[in-house]
C-alpha cells in the first residue's frame, strides 16, 4: 500500500484502553463490568481477513493468545460515551441457529481515538475492504506496494510462511554467532539507542527489539510481516520490564506507517551471499521511509568478499551427480538426452557449506554495499569486476564468496563475519563451481567478472565469469588464455552441509594463509569507505553472551 505522495496513510491500528468480550461470565469481568486487561496493551486493528472482507480485531498482549474479531459487514458499533463504545456483530446469516451474535465494549484512550476509531470503521464497513479504500484519515491506495511490484505473490506467501515458524526463528536464535554479534554491538553501544527511538527491520521473535530496549531504547517499533509478528507480541509481553518500549507492528516495513521518525534502525538482513532473500532493499526502503536524517543503521555497511578456490573433491561430486544419466539401459530406457541438462543443473546450483580456507588460490577481494547511502536500485544489478593473482599453481574450481557487515557504532564498532576458518555461521559460505575448470601458475592473473541479476523470487540470477591470462614468456602479446563461465541459481543452493566432507588441501597445494593478507587487495572498494573498512578486529570476538 504505497501512498500517493503528499498523502498520508490512514490508521488501521488503534491501541486501546481495555477491551472486554461482554459475552463472558461476568465472573471474568472485573465487578463494574468495564475493562478485561486493563493494564494489558490492547490494540484494536483493521484488516482485510482471509474472505477479502474487513475485519475487526482485537490482540490482548497479556501473553493468552487470544485474537477476536468480527467482520465489519455484520457488526455495527455504538457510543456509549466519549471514549467508550460496545461494537455488536451478528452471527453468520447463512447459519443462524448455531453461531451467536458478539459484542465487545471498548474503552480509548481519548476522544481523538475513539473519533478516529469510529470514522476508520463506519469507512471501511461500508467500503467491504480495506484494499483501495479512502479513508477519512489518509489514503490507502490501490497501487501495489514495492514490495508487491517486484515479488511474486507465490514466492513472498512462502518466504513468509517460513519465517512465520517458531523453529526457523529458533534456527537463527541459536546461531550464537550471529545473535552474540548483534547483542554485542548493541550493548556495547548503549550510546547509539539510550532514549532514542529504534524501528527493528523485520523483527521475526522480536529479538533484536528485545536488544535495543535492553540498551535503553526510548521506544522500539518491531516490524514483522509474517505470522512470528503475534509470538513476538508474546514473548515481548513476557518480559514486561521492556515490553511498555515496545510496539510490534504486523506488515511489510514497505507498507506500514509509524507514528515518528527513527534514531536508529536495526536489522537483520542478510541472506546468503549477503544478498540473497532481497531484503536488503526492504532494510534500505525503511530507511528512506523511517529514519531521521543523520540516523544510524545497525547494520551499517555489508561486504561480500570473492576469491577463487580449487577443490578437486567438490567438483568430482558434483559432476558424477549427473552421471545417472549416462546410463543407456536404465531398464531398457536410454536416459542420456537428459545428461547435458542435468550436468548443467547441477552447476547452476551454488554450493553451501564451510570450507577450509586453505582451498583458496589467491587473496580475496570484497565489494562493499553502503546500507546507509546505497539506493535501492542499485541492489536489483550488482556487477563486480574480478581480478586476482593466483598465490599457487592449481586447478581452479569456480569461485568462493563470503560475507561480513559492521555495526558502526560510536563506542566499539564492531564486525559480524562469515568468511572460512572463523567461526562457523548458519550462513557458512557460497561457492559457485564453474564446469570448466582452469589453470593457473602461481603469480598468474585471473579476472573476470560476478554479475548479480535479481529476480521475482526474492533471489539472484549469478553470472560467474573467470579467465586466465597469458602468463610467461610470450604474455607480453597479452591475450586470454581460458575462460570458464557459468549461470547459477541464488534461490537453489546446493546444502552440502548434510554430507560432512573432510577439508583436504589440493595435493599440489601448499597451505597459504590468504585471508590475512586480504588488505592488500582492495580493487573493488569504494576508496570513499576506507575509514570503515579495515580489517575485522574481533571476528573471533563473535562468540558473546
Ligand atoms: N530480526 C530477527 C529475524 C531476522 S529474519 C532476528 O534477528 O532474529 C528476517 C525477518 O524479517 C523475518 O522474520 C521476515 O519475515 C522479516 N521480513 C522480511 N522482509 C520483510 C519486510 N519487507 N517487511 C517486514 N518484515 C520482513
Amino acid at each position: 500500500m504505497e501512498a500517493p505522495s503528499g498523502q498520508s496513510l490512514g490508521r488501521l491500528e488503534f491501541a486501546l484502553l481495555s477491551v472486554s468480550d461482554l459475552s463472558l461470565p461476568s465472573s471474568a469481568a472485573p465487578a463494574d463490568g468495564t475493562a478485561v486487561a486493563a493494564s494489558a496493551a490492547v490494540v484494536a486493528r483493521f484488516a482485510d481477513g482471509d474472505s477479502g472482507a474487513a475485519e475487526l480485531r482485537f490482540y490482548r498482549d497479556n501473553g493468552a493468545d487470544d485474537v477476536v474479531g468480527v467482520e465489519l459487514a455484520n457488526a455495527q458499533i455504538f457510543k456509549l460515551g466519549p471514549i467508550q463504545s460496545i461494537c455488536m456483530s451478528e452471527g453468520s446469516e447463512t447459519d443462524k441457529e448455531k453461531s451467536y451474535s458478539k459484542g465487545f465494549n471498548i474503552h480509548f484512550k481519548t476522544e481523538e481515538e475513539s473519533e478516529a476509531f469510529h470514522c476508520t470503521f463506519e469507512q471501511l464497513k461500508k467500503e467491504g475492504s480495506i484494499k483501495g479504500t479512502q479513508l477519512p484519515n489518509g489514503v490507502l491506495s490501490t497501487s501495489k506496494s514495492k514490495f508487491d511490484e517486484k515479488i511474486e505473490a507465490s514466492s513472498a506467501k512462502m518466504y513468509f510462511h517460513y519465517y512465520g515458524q517458531l523453529l526457523h526463528q529458533q534456527n537463527m536464535l541459536q546461531d550464537y554467532v550471529r545473535t552474540g554479534t548483534y547483542y554485542a554491538a548493541v550493548i556495547e553501544n548503549r550510546a547509539d539507542f539510550t532514549g532514542r527511538v529504534v524501528v527493528d527491520v523485520g523483527a521475526g521473535s522480536g529479538i533484536l527489539s528485545l536488544f535495543a530496549a535492553q540498551a535503553g531504547a526510548k521506544h522500539v517499533y518491531a516490524v514483522e510481516a509474517s505470522e512470528m509478528a503475534e509470538y513476538a507480541r508474546k514473548l515481548i509481553a513476557g518480559n514486561p520490564s521492556l515490553s511498555q518500549r515496545i510496539t510490534v507492528i504486523k506488515g511489510k516495513v514497505e507498507e506500514v506507517e509509524l507514528p515518528e521518525k527513527a534514531d536508529i534502525l536495526i536489522s537483520e538482513p542478510m541472506g546468503t551471499l549477503l544478498v540473497n532473500e532481497r531484503m536488503l532493499e526492504s532494510y534500505v526502503i525503511a530507511r528512506d521511509r523511517f529514519l531521521a536524517p543523520d540516523g544510524k543503521m545497525f547494520p551499517t555497511v555489508g561486504r561480500i568478499h570473492m576469491a577463487p578456490f580449487s577443490d578437486e573433491y567438490l567438483f568430482v561430486e558434483i559432476a558424477n551427480k549427473a552421471l545417472f544419466w549416462q546410463q543407456q539401459s536404465y531398464y531398457d530406457v536410454n536416459l542420456t538426452p537428459l545428461y547435458g541438462t542435468a550436468f548443467q543443473g547441477y552447476f547452476s546450483q551454488p554450493v553451501v557449506d564451510a570450507f577450509d580456507p586453505r582451498l583458496l588460490v589467491a587473496p580475496p577481494i570484497f565489494h562493499v554495499i553502503d546500507f546507509t547511502k546505497v539506493k535501492e536500485e542499485d541492489l536489483y544489478e550488482i556487477d563486480v569486476p574480478l581480478r586476482f593473482t593466483a598465490a599457487v599453481g592449481t586447478r581452479v574450481h569456480g569461485l568462493a564468496c563470503w560475507f561480513d557487515v559492521l555495526f558502526d557504532g560510536s563506542t566499539v564498532p564492531r564486525w559480524l563475519t562469515t568468511a572460512p576458518g572463523s567461526p562457523t555461521t548458519h550462513w557458512y559460505q557460497l561457492r559457485c563451481v564453474l564446469s570448466q575448470p582452469l589453470y593457473v601458475m602461481a603469480g598468474q592473473e585471473i579476472t573476470g567478472r560476478l554479475h548479480l541479476v535479481a529476480h521475482k523470487s526474492q533471489s539472484y540470477t549469478i553470472y560467474l565469469t573467470l579467465q586466465t591470462k597469458m602468463w610467461g614468456p610470450g604474455a607480453e602479446q597479452g591475450g586470454i588464455l581460458q575462460t570458464s563461465s557459468g549461470k547459477l541459481d541464488l534461490k537453489e543452493p546446493y546444502y552440502r552441509m548434510s554430507q560432512p566432507q573432510s577439508y583436504t588441501v589440493a595435493q599440489d597445494q601448499q597451505p597459504h594463509q590468504l585471508l590475512q593478507s586480504q588488505e592488500l587487495n582492495v580493487q573493488t572498494q569504494d576508496i570513499e569507505e576506507a575509514d570503515l573498512l579495515e580489517q575485522p578486529a574481533q571476528n573471533s570476538g563473535a562468540h558473546f553472551g
